[in-house]
């Protein structure tokens, strides 16, 4: 039996076999941060995977940008244009969603715990607050008398069920995101006794799911809970929010997500929803699967050696500035991202090589035994799908190593 492979990465075209961003030579942006490690991504590939979304999804679907996937702000400011909104999970976070411009109630505030000070701001500037707790309702309440404002919430439900073959589950069981479902009913009763504008139902239930029939089904149990929430709401629900967790191919025997029955569904929920809710319409949130695609981190190899008959190359760049890659964000079992020379594409010769960092710690992998053009000092090696969760997740002063760039190119 074979081993399992990566998906083809073909996102990036390739000039004499060197990666091309943007339509520019990997190696030439490169020189740009003088041989510091940095992130690049490509405006272009983001426009595309959007544009290739809509078309797949019913147009009524409102489209939402989780932006801890990839908070830069270029990087929000360029989603923000095509998104129908954006989703923050801290006031940092609100600010660079509202400095874009995008009108404060297409953004909505997830996330349990959020501060007095940050629900302030949140609702002087008017955005949307997805209601993590019933304590967090109340202080909602309080904070717009104070300010003499009628906060905009929504409530985030913890669904009884769980999201099957979810990469990180973030609903069913006990959980520190959103209210029990069985305790939103008396939260809504309530809810209706304050003085808040209620906007509808965040049900979020997890991250990086590559299979399209669990999404649906997911998708199915989220809206039927919905309509039942629906009729304890003290006004009828205007947005629906179910979630997203549209994941990418990241490890070797991964496959790229079927839109195809995400879609079908939904081109009907859409219409059903509006119907039997007054109007609602459905949303869906998505970070990684917007982004991760179209980013790649660079670095250099510094060192070349052997040890017992294996390769090791040593690079300026891994662990601080790519704890997912390196396999640290997690994972249980470390497994290599997509990596490649990215001025030897295909290469003379090939071998395979470890490709490590340089950090004082065993930890410090960015590919373990990978099959990969043979390299020497001054290459450049390119982690793909490094757009999601590398950059804004990293421990950049671990070790005291000068600290990775960002691009949008
Ligand atoms: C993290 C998060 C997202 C984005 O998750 P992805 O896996 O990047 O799509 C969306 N919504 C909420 C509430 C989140 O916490």
């Amino acid at each position: 039996m074979s081993s399992p492979v990566h998906v083809p990465m073909n996102q990036f075209p390739v000039e004499d076999d060197c990666l091309l961003v943007g339509g520019r030579p990997l190696t030439e942006i490169a020189a740009q941060f003088d041989g510091r490690p940095f992130y690049v991504y490509d405006s272009a590939l983001l426009t595309r995977r959007m544009d290739e979304l809509r078309a797949a999804m019913p147009g009524e679907l409102l489209i939402k940008y989780a932006i801890k996937a990839n908070p830069m702000p270029e990087v929000v400011r360029h989603l923000s244009a095509l998104a129908d909104g954006l989703d923050v999970a801290s006031a940092g976070e609100m600010r660079v969603a509202l400095d874009t411009g995008l009108e404060a109630q297409k953004i909505s505030f997830a996330g349990p715990g959020k501060m007095d000070w940050e629900l302030r701001e949140a609702i002087a500037a008017g955005v949307v607050i997805n209601l993590e707790s019933e304590n967090e309702m109340e202080r909602a309440a309080l904070v717009g008398v104070e300010l003499g404002a009628r906060p905009r919430v929504a409530v985030r439900v913890n669904p009884a069920f769980e999201l099957k073959s979810s990469g990180m589950k973030m609903g069913g069981g006990p959980k520190a995101f959103g209210v029990d479902e069985e305790r939103v009913p008396a939260m809504l009763r309530r809810l209706g006794e304050l003085d808040l504008d209620f906007h509808g139902f965040h049900i979020y239930s997890g991250s990086q799911n590559l299979s399209a029939e669990s999404i649906v089904a997911a998708q199915e149990k989220t809206i039927e809970l919905g309509y039942a929430l629906a009729q304890h709401a003290p006004t009828p629900v205007r947005v629906f929010n179910i979630g997203g967790g549209f994941g990418i191919p990241l490890f070797p025997g991964e496959q790229r997500l079927d839109l195809e029955p995400i879609a079908h569904n939904l081109a009907r929920r859409v219409e059903e929803v509006a119907q039997r809710l007054d109007g609602a319409r459905l949303a869906i949130e998505l970070g990684r699967y917007l982004v991760a695609e179209a980013g790649l981190y660079v670095c250099q190899v510094v060192d070349r050696k052997e040890s017992r008959g294996e390769i090791f190359l040593v690079t300026n760049g891994g662990l601080h500035h790519h704890l997912a890659a390196s396999g640290n964000f997690g994972q249980v079992l470390r497994k290599n991202y997509p990596v490649v020379v990215a001025n030897k594409v295909r290469g003379g010769e090939r071998e395979v090589a470890n490709v490590v960092g340089p950090l004082c710690t065993p930890l410090d992998i960015l590919a373990a035994q990978m099959e990969i053009a043979v390299a020497v000092p001054g290459d450049l090696v390119a982690v793909y799908q490094s757009g999601a969760y590398g950059y804004s997740t990293s421990p950049h002063d671990f070790l005291s190593h000068p600290h990775p760039g960002q691009v949008l190119v």
